[in-house]
């Protein structure tokens, strides 16, 4: 036995994607078989049933109905599949024998175009990676708006940083990259992404090299110098032979090919983005309580996106910076057009993805009356902005194109609620086409002669009730009821019985049916058409469409800084590159607004490259060291993104890369305990920090034993401090660090205060020089409510463990000593320990060798006990 014909067909086209689950179009229905079929049923929770195909054995089947196809797709792609959609190419009504059926696209977590797999407020990137033996070329697009770039990497740690900050939602991959040693888990794990490997028909397309010249060969790619970069170009070529394949279109929207330079941005390890929490908490992953959530005031998806990349990558150049920041002092000296700005970008949907649409031929009459609508507001804006000078509003304005025709034709065209179908009629203006008229007017007539036609059928056979009706089955008929069925006329015939009536045609009736819906058809084909036209007439704007929508999400990631920097009494960073940080009064962005009654305390802060180059910060737990740090960190951060900041005044050295070390993230499930993850962070900064970086270490050494802990803090605190002098807050648990001020250059000492009554102590989140001698431990227990019975016990053993406390030893080392006297080892603090005076107390000429046996097992004998 054999597959029948259609079977065959379907396993060819399974044969050319097996990577991909295959929705066959029969009918109304997308069918999957085999093993699809088996898979699809599990994943969708659909009813497995059976097809006979020509083998003895029924092939496995399950569908979904057209219309309802879009949310399974999306399922299945979140789930990390791809979906290749076999449609019916062939018009099933015309064709002989099999319907042609052809893969029309294929749909992959990064390269959906459905909005129910997308969130409006994040772009959605496909991330390519070719790495070789002595490159890294990388390349990335987001296909619903048409931003792509391609770039050169040197190194395995940088590769990673990119992968973090733009969190693709697939990347592609050639097996090199697969092989380096790079944790590829816990990349999809961290970013919930889906890496595929590419093979030779991407990797070595020789179609691709003509392919890449037909993108760069657009006028707004001319000046991308894109020879030079030999390994992004790879990168970018094999990226765009993925896209042809799995889209089966030139990309439109991919209109402007941009050199991405990542040493233009800040470093932000993966870590630090998590730690600092810049668009999302690190405990559930959500916007509120972010930096984002704070800042994020835009009116528009696109800016909403815009101002969630530039959050992501700070900037290094001070013009740049500076640029950011005039513009935002110009809009809050004139406050009333700035919001007046903000109201117009109210009305402004999501052009960059509406104008994608319009690339994918997948726009609606409604998608392009909300272009019409959107693009209407721009006139307003770009005029507002002429009111305003400065560098950055000169060149926006330049991005934004004269987009009336673009209005204007969709409004002669489009009626204002156009209805949900596309292919049923109701889209065009009245007026727009003669042809459209004429078919509108035959069908309204066609009622008239309808309504004559009942009228007279009705006086000449008597019948009182006699409707005409129409379905979609049977077209028009006559309408009798059962009580009335004795005086129907021989000359009807009779078409279809219902319960209580009964329906007749006629001659003149079919007559009369063929004018009226011909018209309709035609009326609905034709209209279907002139939007069609319509629609291709805007695809060649959509350069001037992204260009304009690019500047809108800048102006409206503008105007929500301002705003923002407005509402919560932010102020104009001052920069510089003389490596000073002074913050005066500076405020947590997120901390301050998440609290509801109580008052933020602010605190200032100094670091330099020479006095003030650590600040070591001592206090008790729930003391507000975390927030301090974190709250120094996010100020540098948004004044590089050219935001204002929190606080009364800030001058801000710029900084290449912010490292944080916080808390003890337990990484259960990547296996590694939290002192490996820890040790693992530290080595990272250790290696890549320089003397312009921020580094923010939270309680290093914590996870390990206290000696063990503490000689890490010191020598990594010291290590800083002598060979790589980044500006660096360290907070400590251990009190016996800050020693350390006076033996290591740059070190200074910190305590958040606390006040102390009876056994009891209150915070007052006030950071003062000089460091705490307490750790307060016992006390923040009972302010937890840790029994008192316990409390007790703890400070009697705290009176006995005391006796052994090291900063008793580490206090007799000279501070005016030079700093190699700061590397003593921890055994060289126990200088004045009772077992050292004992030893150094024994004279050697004067006891027997039995004596000193004695003294050796006495000693022995101590230190066991002891330790
Ligand atoms: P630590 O790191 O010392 O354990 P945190 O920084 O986690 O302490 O702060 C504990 C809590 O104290 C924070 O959740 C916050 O509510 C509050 N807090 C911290 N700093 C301040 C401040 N400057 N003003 C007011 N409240 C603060």
């Amino acid at each position: 036995m054999a597959l029948s014909p259609m079977m065959c067909e379907y396993k060819k086209t399974k044969e050319e994607h097996k990577d991909c689950i295959l929705f066959y179009r029969l009918g109304d229905f997308y069918e999957m078989f085999f093993d699809d079929a088996i898979l699809a049923s599990k994943e969708l929770e659909l009813t497995l049933t059976g097809k006979e195909c020509g083998l003895p054995e029924k092939a496995p089947m399950c569908g979904v109905p057209y219309h309802a196809v879009d949310i399974y797709i999306s399922k299945l792609i979140q789930k990390g599949y791809k979906v290749a959609i076999g449609e019916q190419v062939s018009d099933p009504k015309e064709s002989k024998g099999l319907v042609k059926r052809e893969v029309v696209r294929i749909i992959t977590p990064g390269t959906s175009i459905d909005s129910v797999n997308l969130d409006e407020k994040k772009n959605n990137y496909l991330m390519c990676i070719i790495m070789t033996d002595d490159a890294i070329g990388i390349s990335l697009t987001d296909i619903t708006t048409g931003y792509c770039i391609l770039g050169e990497l040197d190194s395995k740690n940088k590769l990673l940083d990119e992968i973090y900050k733009f969190a693709p939602a697939e990347i592609i991959c050639n097996d090199t990259f697969l092989l380096s040693g790079i944790e590829v888990e816990e990349i999809k794990r961290r970013i919930n992404t889906n890496i595929y490997s590419l093979t030779n028909k991407h990797l070595e397309n020789e179609d691709s090299k003509n392919l890449i010249y037909k993108y760069l060969n657009k006028e707004e790619n001319k000046e991308l110098d894109i020879e030079n970069y030999p390994s992004g170009k790879h990168a970018l070529q094999v990226m765009l032979s993925y896209l042809q394949d799995t889209q089966k279109i030139f990309l439109k929207q991919i209109c402007k090919i941009q050199l991405y330079i990542p040493e233009k941005y800040m470093l932000l390890d993966a870590n630090s983005r998590r730690n600092l929490e810049l668009v999302e908490t690190i405990r559930d992953k959500q916007k509120k309580g972010s930096l984002l959530w704070v800042l994020d005031k835009t009116k528009t998806a696109m800016g909403a996106r815009c101002l969630r990349s530039i959050i992501e990558q700070p900037l290094l150049d001070i013009d740049d910076i500076n640029n950011r920041l005039d513009a935002i002092e110009q809009f809050n000296g004139n406050v009333i057009e700035r919001d007046e700005i903000r109201e117009y970008l109210q009305g402004i949907y999501d052009l960059e993805r509406l104008i994608s649409k319009v690339s994918f031929n997948c726009a609606s009459p409604r998608d392009l009356i909300a272009l019409a609508t959107s693009l209407e507001m721009v006139p307003h804006i770009k005029n507002l902005l002429s009111q305003f000078n400065s560098n950055l509003f000169d060149d926006i304005r330049g991005s934004i194109y004269d987009v009336e025709e673009i209005c204007k034709k969709i409004r002669e065209c489009i009626v204002d609620e156009p209805p949900l179908a596309q292919k049923e009629g109701g889209i065009i203006q009245d007026g727009y086409n003669d042809l459209v008229d004429k078919y509108r007017e035959a069908r309204t007539k066609g009622k008239n002669w309808l309504a004559r036609l009942e009228a007279e059928e009705k006086e000449k056979t008597g019948i009182k009730n006699l409707k005409i009706k129409y379905s979609k089955v049977f077209g028009y008929s006559f309408e009798v009821t059962n009580s009335y069925k004795n005086l129907v006329p021989d000359h009807y015939v009779r078409k279809q019985t219902l319960t209580n009536a009964e329906r007749y045609i006629t001659s003149e009736l079919k007559e009369l049916e063929g004018d009226i819906l011909g018209a309709s058809d035609k009326l609905c084909a034709l209209e279907y058409e002139l939007f069609s036209n319509l629609r291709a007439w805007i695809r060649d704007k959509i350069p001037e469409v992204q260009s304009t929508a690019k500047a809108i999400a800048f102006v409206d990631v503008l105007a929500s800084l301002a705003f923002v920097a407005e509402k919560n009494l932010y102020t104009r960073p001052k920069l510089n590159k003389k490596g000073i940080i002074d913050i005066k009064n500076g405020r947590h962005p997120v901390v301050e607004k998440m609290m509801s009654s109580t008052l933020f305390v602010p605190n200032d802060t100094l670091l330099d490259g020479k006095e003030n180059r650590i600040g070591i910060i001592t206090g008790p737990n729930m003391a507000g060291k975390s927030t301090y740090m974190r709250q120094n960190a996010l100020i540098v951060l948004m004044a590089q993104i050219g935001s204002f900041v929190p606080c009364d005044s800030a001058n801000i050295s710029i900084i290449d890369k912010i490292f944080t070390r916080v808390g003890a993230s337990d990484d259960l499930a990547s296996g590694q305990s939290t002192f490996m993850v820890e040790m693992t962070e530290v080595a990272n900064i250790i290696d890549n920090a320089t003397s312009n970086s921020l580094l923010i270490l939270d309680e290093i050494g914590r996870g390990t034993s206290t000696f063990d802990g503490l000689s890490i803090a010191w020598a990594v605190v010291e290590h800083i401090g002598k060979y790589i002098g980044s500006k660096t807050l360290f907070a400590t648990h251990y009190h016996e660090l800050t020693e350390l001020e006076g033996k290591i250059t740059g070190v200074k000492n910190y305590a958040i205060a606390v006040k102390e009554k009876d056994d009891s102590i209150s915070f007052l989140r006030k950071i003062v020089r000089g460091g705490a001698d307490k750790s307060y431990g016992i006390a923040v227990a009972k302010l937890a409510g840790v029994p008192e019975q316990v409390i007790k016990r703890a400070k009697e053993l705290l009176l006995e463990l005391s006796a052994a406390d090291i900063t008793t030893f580490i206090r007799n080392v000279d501070t005016e000593e030079k700093e190699e006297t700061c590397q003593m080892s921890l055994l060289d603090t126990m200088d004045n320990d009772s077992i050292v005076n004992e030893i150094r107390n024994i004279d050697i000429d004067d006891i027997t060798p039995r004596q000193a046996l004695d003294i050796l097992s006495s000693l022995k004998n101590k230190v066991l006990n002891r330790w």
